[in-house]
């Protein structure tokens, strides 16, 4: 074997590679240096787990639909998933039960109100949409199985097909979530009233509280994003997560209502679809480019991480990310990153 050739065709690679993903990877440091330095916003505290992150945990994840990974800080930090788990169980709900039976049970309206305002479409009785905890509490009462334990597989299953590994649940997060969610209880049985979720609301909660609890890190958040923008492939794994034709559904309702009362800012000012959760992390989308994860727990009075909407914002107007971009192709950051 001629490892002279064999060496040198690596060098070529590897060369090629460093160029490729270099630019990215300085552009990535720099932010991390620059919002690493603000220091608003407060850590989630209405459950003592939450309450004990360290506020200066940031983390910044990159994926490339192809597989390539570019990160800067804490990416391997676990936390638990929280509302991020939210449009993900929407997309079990519509391989359930398809798009016009669930549209039944939960709209797809942004409600401009707290993610957990305890308030129904007055006409329809419908939740305002499976982002907001009324319309996520209805969805995973649409995860359907034999029984409760099939159930929760099923919904582990799932969000392991988007991460590539086998997920677990932080328990003692589950209790106190199970414990303190009266008001998500009173949601609950407000919508049984109307015959929004069905009677099995004590099992569906704990379906929500498990969903909120599931352990991720800013890295799998980059890769659940790559897997969105990849049509709902793994691009890791190579196995579907989501059907492809659910994936627009996913995306078009975290563009609209993905990140509680300031999404409509948010699809203004960052315009590309993404969820934010109570312990700090952001998944966001690229179409048909990257998945990106952001990971600082200190919130704004919205709830969403300070530091992630500021990174989001900043890679959007640097790179051309909004989805409305005249000319859109995820300009400078998508030439750079993604090989073709
Ligand atoms: N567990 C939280 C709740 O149900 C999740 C909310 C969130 O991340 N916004 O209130």
């Amino acid at each position: 074997m001629d490892t002279t050739t064999n060496r040198s065709d690596l060098d070529v690679l590897l060369n090629k590679m460093k160029s490729a993903v270099s630019p990215l990877r300085k552009t990535l440091n720099d932010l991390y240096t620059k919002y690493r330095a603000v220091n608003d916003g407060e850590v989630a505290t209405y459950i003592p787990e939450l309450a004990k992150a360290d506020p200066n945990w940031f983390a910044i994840s990159i994926v490339s639909i192809d597989g390539q990974v570019v990160e800067v800080g804490d990416h391997q930090q676990l936390f638990s998933m929280q509302s991020v788990s939210k449009p993900f169980v929407f997309g079990l709900a519509l391989e359930d039960h398809g798009r016009e039976e669930v549209l039944t049970k939960v709209s797809v309206e942004p409600t401009g109100e707290a993610f957990n305002s305890i308030v129904l479409d007055e006409k329809s009785n419908r939740p305002f949409n499976p982002l907001v905890n009324a319309g996520a509490i209805a969805t995973a009462d649409l995860v359907e199985g034999r029984d409760y334990s099939e159930r929760m597989s099923r919904l582990l299953g799932m969000f392991s097909r988007y991460m590539g590994h086998p997920v677990y649940v932080d328990n003692a997060v589950f209790l106190s979530e199970r414990t303190t969610g009266h008001r998500n209880r009173a949601i609950a049985h407000l919508m049984l009233n109307f015959g929004m979720v069905r009677d099995r609301i004590e099992e569906s909660l704990e379906l929500y509280f498990q969903q909120c609890s599931v352990l991720t890190n800013c890295h799998d958040l980059a890769v659940m994003g790559a897997t969105l923008a990849n049509g709902g492939v793994n691009p890791f794994t190579g196995e579907r997560a989501l059907k492809a034709e659910y994936v627009k559904d996913l995306l078009s309702v975290m563009l609209s209502c993905g990140m509680y009362d300031y999404a409509g800012e948010w699809a203004f000012r960052v315009g590309i679809p993404a969820k934010s959760g109570v312990s700090g992390g952001i998944v966001a989308v690229v179409p048909g480019k990257f998945g990106i994860g952001i990971f600082s727990p200190r919130l704004d009075d919205r709830g969403n991480s300070v530091r992630g909407v500021q990174v989001c914002q900043s890679l959007s107007q640097q790179f051309g990310l909004h989805v409305f971009e005249s000319g859109f192709t995820g300009r400078t950051l998508g030439e750079e990153f993604v090989r073709k």
